[in-house]
């Protein structure tokens, strides 16, 4: 791979850029999402070293190439992939599992993506002094997951926006507990309004003057790419022992985690079906099953981290797929409302001993509603995407015990908390951030 890796925008209008280019800019100045203009192949063979750090770095390498960064990948990838990946087999002959992704310090899968990115943005030399601000609109496990990876960073910033009681208990402590470099907003308004603002303040001329912006959400290629590691990790654990694909079910919102895994695909790691698991915000089935898209304002499940009516990532998913036919061959899509959510949850303990949070009972209920010969043929692993001790006012009655709190999340809730709250809107952004926290 001699080749240096380059990244341009979705929408075409952006100049190339190197990987921490893109990842100190987040979003293409098109209003576009970089994804990479040439995509490396990344054969079953590549992958010599099974280890987690091994495969990362395996994986990362050609993303990398060329980059400033590159020298400094193996260190990156040590310092973020430092939590285990386990799979929990739930039949005796390999067809079904769960791939654990929340065991990372705030107990969600956005610990992958937040470490990694915060790794890499201390590592980038900045062109000017102006400080770093990292934006970051959360619907509940980003926001704590990228202010305990950037919290007291010399020279950076993190703004956390989070819809104002739309958020778990355990999630709104994670994000207001950590004060420093973090400050933390209570938007009067829903996840897609905090995501707009976001947007909003990347296009004012005033914010840019005074500071670097650049966001941590899963617009930003170094939140994404990292993500795209497990999924590598995994499918080659599957190759390795039956030399056949994985398929996945992974719970979705605003479609980071399936565009990391429809990524380690498309690079040529052995992965087949992609299931989308969508709570009652149903978009993305309903584009699948009718080609036409239609964004809408999202609505409070108890999945509530997926709860996106307009999700960013789409525009990736396009651009890899322009032909809904071929992304059809690909990924399929499928929506689970609540009643449904609390009665998997009860019946993934009951029959598993399973402990599953909301959004990972979401994919379990869309595997069993797969149809058998796709359930029997294939590898299956449900993705589980946050640990059940951060919804524990859900999963407890229906499971009628106590949760047991990681330790990791344990030690935050001693910590006090602030936020300021805000209307919905640029304005009140910018006036609140003017006043010291
Ligand atoms: C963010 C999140 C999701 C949704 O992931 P996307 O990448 O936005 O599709 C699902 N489950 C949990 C627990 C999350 O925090």
């Amino acid at each position: 791979m001699s080749e240096a890796a380059r990244y341009t925008s979705t929408r075409g209008g952006a100049a190339h850029v190197t990987f921490s280019e893109a990842v100190l800019t987040g979003l293409a100045p098109d209003g576009g999402l970089y994804a990479p203009t040439v995509w490396p192949r990344l054969e079953p063979e590549a992958f010599k070293d099974a280890s987690l750090t091994g495969t990362a770095q395996t994986f990362l390498q050609p993303f990398l190439a060329g980059d400033v960064l590159a020298p400094a990948l193996a260190d990156i990838v040590r310092e973020a992939y430092d939590f285990p990946v386990p799979v929990q087999a739930l039949d005796k002959d390999g067809r079904l599992g769960v791939l654990e992704l929340f065991h990372g310090p705030t107990a969600a899968f956005k610990d992958f993506g937040a470490r990694f990115l915060a790794a890499t943005m201390a590592r980038i030399q900045r062109p000017d002094q102006r400080p770093l601000r990292i934006l970051v609109a959360t619907s509940g496990d980003t926001g704590g997951a990228v202010a305990c990876a950037l919290h007291g960073r010399p020279g950076i910033e993190v703004w956390v926006l989070f819809p104002k009681g739309l958020v778990s208990p355990t999630q709104e402590r994670q994000l207001t507990c950590w004060g420093g470099n973090v400050r933390a907003f209570a938007v009067r308004g829903s996840f897609d309004d905090c995501q707009r603002l976001v947007k909003q303040a990347f296009a004012d001329p005033q914010m840019a003057r005074e500071v670097r912006l650049s966001s941590a959400n899963s617009i930003n290629l170094g939140r994404l790419l990292p993500q795209a590691v497990y999924y590598a990790l995994s499918s080659m654990a599957v190759w390795r022992a039956y030399r056949e694909p994985a398929s996945y079910v992974i719970p979705s919102g605003n479609l980071g985690n399936a565009v990391a895994c429809l990524w380690a695909r498309r690079v040529g790691l052995p992965i087949d079906r992609i299931v989308l698991a969508h709570n009652s915000n149903r978009v993305v089935p309903e584009f699948l099953a009718s080609g036409h898209w239609r964004p809408r304002p999202s609505i409070a499940t108890l999945a509530s981290a997926m709860d996106v009516g307009d999700p960013s990532n789409m525009e990736r998913l396009r651009a890899l797929y322009p032909e809904i036919s071929t992304l059809r061959g690909v990924v399929s899509a499928d929506t689970v409302d609540d009643d449904a959510i609390r009665a998997r949850i009860r019946t993934g303990f009951e029959r598993f001993g399973q402990i599953w949070c909301p959004h990972t009972a979401v994919a379990a209920e869309v595997y069993e509603r797969l149809p058998e010969v796709q359930r029997k043929s294939g590898r299956w692993l449900l993705v589980a995407t946050a640990h059940p001790a951060k919804f524990p006012e859900i999963v407890e009655p229906l499971i009628g015990r106590p949760v047991q709190v990681p330790s990791a999340l344990e030690e935050l809730r001693h910590r006090p908390v602030h936020s300021t709250d805000i209307g919905a809107s640029l304005d009140a952004l910018r006036a609140a951030g003017k006043v010291a926290a």
